[in-house]
């Protein structure tokens, strides 16, 4: 499903930092900001995960 949000990989630390970003955003009641930390964990797990599913 392209609509999934991205899942951060267990031991990364830069996934971890996006996806924390990601919570506090949504937390905050900011979607933009929430998409826009999907787009960037997207685009790290497609550039240092190769092979994970986003
Ligand atoms: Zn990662």
């Amino acid at each position: 499903m392209p609509s999934d949000p991205p899942k951060p990989v267990d031991g990364c630390e830069k996934c971890a930092e996006l996806a924390a970003k990601r919570t506090a955003r949504f937390q905050a009641g900011d979607r933009s900001g929430e998409s826009d930390c999907n787009v960037y964990l997207r685009r790290h797990l497609a550039a240092s995960h190769a092979g994970v599913r986003a």
